[in-house]
């Protein structure tokens, strides 16, 4: 038999475009698919025809020959069609170039059962700002699903097994035919799993796994701080289908502090003066994390200053280094006084206001930088 002109094969003037072209074939491939045409002989060659046509005015080169030379251009040499026509190609192999884009190259993983890593679990563990810092080994309970023992996580009665999915085979996947395309999806009888359980296990009822508490020990290490988390490898979910068991991610949470906030390796607190302590100088006794110390006070301490105590800080997880401790002074205004101490604070105020500005470090500043502001504003 004559070969038919590829133009007319495809239905196309022989000025088609590449897109008119793909166009006409991918409905000419359609309608002639074996798969569609089963009874249908002709439909066979029709289909090989235009997927022939397709392959030579697709390519442009081959297109030139052929528009040159007709049939015989494409007969010798290396840039001819060669074998491939006409084999025994799966359908994906054929319509991979056209329809590629359709079927996003996902081509399931057939034959297999589906295995399942167990879940990732999450804890959140509250730890009091001293136990962050020393570090400890602490108790644990936590909800999880484990392997069911008395089934090993199969899910059968003791003494039974799964038996193969009828529905795929044991594949744990399916081919559903939507019109034209095939598309492979998880076997909805045995959920992928590939097994279907006659006989479930009557302690997890044929799931495999069962819920329990589990007491676990996790080592804090010294210096972790809120948000740092520590991974338990394992302790996690059971996996399904005899898959590895998920992890426990520990997330430490720091309680808030009465006295301290840390920074990292820093800490700061607030220390209460009194007014006289401030004005004359002294010693106060400050806390830190392991016992007090003393801060000396120098005269006329100003409230809102910060005293650095070098060392007195703690260590982080990831650096050894222990930081300072920030005490910033607050000083207390005296209430609830008495006449005497009223009058005595009234002795006081008089002798300073004589003493001037040289007892008030920051109001002569303050009070120029008032005026000045005044002045700006009245312009
Ligand atoms: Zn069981
Ligand atoms: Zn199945």
């Amino acid at each position: 038999m004559a070969k038919r002109d590829y133009y007319d094969v495809l239905g196309v003037s022989r000025n088609a475009e590449a897109a008119e072209i793909k166009k006409a074939y991918r409905r000419l491939a359609m309608k002639h698919h074996p798969d569609r045409n089963k009874d249908d002989a002709s439909a066979a060659e029709r289909f090989k025809e235009a997927k022939e046509a397709y392959e030579v005015l697709s390519d442009s080169d081959k297109r030139a020959a052929y528009d040159q030379y007709g049939h015989d251009g494409l007969r010798s040499g290396p840039g001819g069609p060669g074998g491939g026509f006409g084999g025994a190609e799966g359908f994906a192999d054929i319509f991979g170039d056209v329809f590629g884009d359709i079927f996003g190259g996902g081509r399931g993983r057939g034959g297999q059962s589906q295995v399942f890593r167990g879940a990732d679990l999450g804890y959140e563990l509250k730890l009091d700002l001293e136990t962050a810092v020393s570090g400890d080994s602490v108790t644990i309970d936590v909800p999880t699903q484990v392997t069911c023992e008395s089934c090993d996580g199969s899910g059968a009665k003791k003494g039974s097994s799964p038996t193969t999915c009828g529905t795929c085979q044991g594949a744990g996947q399916v081919r559903m035919q939507q019109g034209f395309f095939s598309i492979q999806q998880t076997c909805p009888a045995c959920k992928g799993a590939g097994t279907v359980i006659e006989d479930p296990c009557p302690d997890c009822r044929g799931r495999g796994r069962i819920h329990k508490t589990r007491t676990l020990s996790v080592k804090v290490p010294p210096g972790v701080e809120d948000g740092d988390r520590i991974r338990l490898s394992g302790e996690g979910e059971a996996g399904r289908n005899g898959g590895p068991s998920g992890d426990l991610y520990v997330e430490i949470r720091v309680k808030p502090h009465k006295l301290f906030e840390r920074e990292g390796a820093d800490l700061s607190c607030e220390v209460p003066i009194s007014f006289s302590t401030a004005a004359l100088g002294g010693e106060v006794e400050l806390p830190t994390l392991d016992g007090h110390v003393s801060l000396k006070v120098p005269a006329g301490t100003q409230s809102g200053k910060v005293f650095r105590l070098r060392g007195k800080g703690v260590s982080t997880v990831r650096d050894p280094r222990v930081g300072d401790l920030f005490a910033r002074v607050a000083v207390e205004t005296p209430v609830n006084l008495t006449g005497e101490q009223k009058d005595l604070l009234g002795k006081l105020d008089k002798s300073l206001r004589e003493g001037g500005e040289q007892h008030s470090p920051r109001a002569g500043g303050w009070l120029e930088t008032v005026k000045r502001f005044f002045e700006r504003i009245s312009q």
